[in-house]
């Protein structure tokens, strides 16, 4: 088997892997959008969506023969750890004859962010994770793994082929509400020739993500709520259901009601199975609030009457809660319709402001950033990250034992060797048999 790192070993996030077998059959792991432009800017509005011939001449998609629209597929599948845009983002882009591979918890993701998300394109050809978690293709053998991270449903790659086992880490914590899933990774995996791990802490400096973990998060929000006299609006991404969890158990704990959006509704109520835990629209204690672009989109998705659902379950109005602030705790987006909406709560609430995400997402500004700033609101940041602390990297690597492990996902590589033995770097379009790899 031949590893290929298109993108990844020396940045977080656009993440690209490829392997070939001894056959000459090809899967790729993820097809990830770059996080910044190299120089460190953000992306112009509508990049993920241009066309792939200019990107690909761009180096903003990887130089792969046989995997675009503009010649007939060489790729046999493409397969997603999970649903973040520095994993997905460029799937689209993919020829329509390479099918895509997800857990239920990542094509239900990528199902809401076309439905809500204006301008949002994603593969065509979507296929789950058969029943048993092991997609066979051509010669490659492929499981998804469960991991905690801060995306639902995140995966683990185990993949075999030619008598080699390789797995692919994609993003993982040990510090979320699934810790027993980092915990369990080792025994799932078995013996692994080569470990491709994530470290997106390494290099960084202590406490960069926040708190130690979402026990903490959830610690923290409940004293908050039980202190603050008034309504508290926690800014956190309607995917991170683990801090939807911890919000609504924060809430429970302190006699509030949990307010979310129909987005976020939406988002929790595809992934009942998969987190029976989770808040629903439903549930005791939770209401919605109605936003109308929210409601829209539900109706022209032909979901009607699924917003009447959550209005007849417990729709609240900004006069309710305008009227009993301290009633409430709303789990909002950072959006120009949650900007829209505090603007007109605030008079009468005073909200407490909680910034439940990557603080650098604070510091680079939005609409909710220039309400706290006119309004004289300094956010509070709780939050905890989505990727494992170096100590939980060394533990994985150590109780995996593979013959290498190779670094990805990370600005960092060459530290990697300070803390975990048989450390190989491979650089970014260099094409390595997995055996030369591994130690003797
Ligand atoms: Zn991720």
């Amino acid at each position: 088997m031949i590893l290929t790192i298109h993108r990844g070993s020396k940045q977080i996030g656009g993440s690209c892997v490829e392997l070939r077998s001894d056959s000459g059959a090809r899967i790729l792991l993820d097809v990830g959008m770059p996080l910044a432009q190299p120089d460190g800017s953000d992306w112009p509005r509508g990049t993920m969506t241009r066309p792939s011939d200019e990107l690909r001449r761009e180096g903003v998609l990887p130089n792969i023969d046989g995997l675009y629209g503009d010649s007939s597929p060489e790729v046999s599948a493409l397969i997603l750890s999970h649903a973040h845009l520095d994993h997905y983002g460029l799937a689209h882009h993919v020829h329509p004859g390479v099918p895509v591979y997800g857990s239920r918890g990542t094509i239900e993701m990528l199902r809401a962010s076309k439905l809500f998300i204006p301008g949002a394109v994603i593969p065509s050809d979507l296929r789950e994770f058969p029943a048993d978690g092991t997609i066979s293709i051509a010669s490659f053998s492929v499981r998804g793994i469960p991991v905690d991270h801060a995306a639902p449903d995140s995966r683990a790659l185990l993949v075999e082929a030619d008598g080699q086992r390789l797995l692919y880490s994609g993003d993982l914590r040990a510090h979320g509400n699934r810790r027993h899933l980092f915990d369990d990774l080792p025994e799932a995996a078995g013996r692994i020739d080569v470990l491709i791990l994530e470290g997106t802490t390494v290099g960084q400096p202590q406490g960069s993500h926040g708190f130690a973990n979402e026990a903490d998060v959830e610690l923290r929000l409940s004293e908050l709520l039980r202190l603050d006299g008034g309504l508290v609006v926690i800014i956190a991404s309607g995917q991170n259901i683990d801090r939807a969890v911890s919000v609504y158990r924060a809430a429970l704990a302190t006699g509030r009601e949990l307010v979310i959006d129909p987005y976020q509704a939406y988002i929790l109520m595809t992934l009942k199975n998969v987190y029976p835990e989770a808040p629903q629209f439903d549930s005791p204690s939770v209401r919605v609030k109605f936003i109308s672009n929210h409601v829209a989109k539900l109706k022209d998705a032909g979901l009607w009457g699924l917003a009447c659902q959550m209005s007849r379950a417990g729709k609240v109005t900004s006069e309710q809660i305008a009227a009993n602030p301290s009633k409430f705790v709303f789990l909002a987006r950072s959006s120009k319709a949650t900007s829209a909406l505090l603007r007109y709560l605030a008079p009468a609430t005073h909200p407490t402001i909680v910034w439940s995400q990557w603080r650098g997402y604070l510091d680079k500004g939005g609409p909710v950033q220039s309400f706290c700033a006119e309004s004289g609101i300094n956010p509070l940041v709780i939050h905890s990250g989505g990727h494992a602390h170096t100590e939980d990297l060394a533990e994985i690597a150590y109780r995996i034992n593979p013959g290498a492990v190779v670094p990805i996902h990370t600005e960092a590589a060459s530290q990697f060797a300070a803390f975990i033995p048989n450390v190989r770097i491979v650089m970014d379009g260099e094409a390595v048999e997995v055996t030369s790899l591994i130690a003797d």
